[in-house]
């Protein structure tokens, strides 16, 4: 068994030693980070590609994915950039995401299509409980301020919402909103992987005060993307990773 992160926005590795591994896929092949920890091994992807070379509505989620099943991989902490449209969260915070609403439009968003039956994933709690739990409780020792749970909203991209969507949003119920968490968190759950996500407030949504400008996205990112992966790399090294208290590995029901 093992454990990964994936790096959205700005985290791209972590700075230990590594090796790089290709992952073949029936999707397509993957490169992904061996990071070695003492006698463990966590493995690191980097969603948009090492460079930021793959814009968001054509990451290949799929085969992401589908590599780390095949690295035996089963729990999994992933970070994004997110804007925020509550009041309440502000840009350079970071969020646990709770739950997410679905505005993408045309990216394949399962591994079930047909062949195996009809099969349906269980969304009761798409990010895995045991896992934020633990990143709750770590992130209060460590003295990691997280400003609270939120629901993400993922839209298409890769353009950035316009006011009227970024207002229906809020009153939708989203509280950020990014462009790459849909499908990865359901096609973790298809392979019946313990997956949660952390977003980092990048900037204000559109419409909601100033507009983004590209230095202050990545500062944020920066200020606190080595506070997240090592607590990350906390979390998977030593604690006591276990299925028995979610629902990750029996979400799919077969019609
Ligand atoms: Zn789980």
């Amino acid at each position: 068994m093992r454990a990964a992160i994936i790096g959205g926005t700005g985290v791209y590795g972590m700075q230990v030693d590594s090796r790089v591994e290709r992952v073949s896929t029936p999707f397509g092949t993957v490169e992904v980070d061996l990071c070695r920890f003492g006698d463990k091994e966590i493995v690191f992807l980097a969603r948009h590609g090492r460079k930021h070379s793959t814009p968001p509505h054509l990451i290949n989620f799929r085969a992401n994915m589908r590599a780390l099943k095949e690295l035996d991989v089963k729990y999994i902490y992933a970070t994004g950039a997110v804007g925020s449209c509550n009041e309440r969260f502000n840009p350079g915070e970071i969020v646990l995401l709770k739950d997410f609403i679905d505005f993408t439009k045309q990216r394949p968003v399962t591994f079930y299509d047909g062949k195996e039956g009809v099969i349906h994933a269980s969304m009761a709690d798409p990010y895995c409980k045991n896992l934020r739990e633990l990143f709750w409780q770590e992130a209060q020792k460590e003295g990691l301020k997280v400003a609270g749970e939120a629901v993400y909203v993922c839209t298409e991209g890769p353009r950035f919402e316009t006011a009227a969507e970024i207002k229906m949003y809020s009153r939708l119920g989203g509280d950020v909103v990014g462009m790459t968490n849909v499908p990865e968190v359901v096609l973790a759950k298809e392979l019946g992987m313990c997956y949660a996500a952390v977003g980092i407030i990048t900037n204000w949504c559109t419409g909601m005060g100033r507009e983004v400008e590209l230095e202050e996205i990545m500062a944020a990112v920066e200020s606190n993307k080595t506070n997240l992966t090592n607590l990350f790399v906390k979390i998977l090294l030593h604690a006591e990773l276990a299925q028995n208290n979610c629902q990750c590995s029996k979400a799919l029901m077969k019609l």
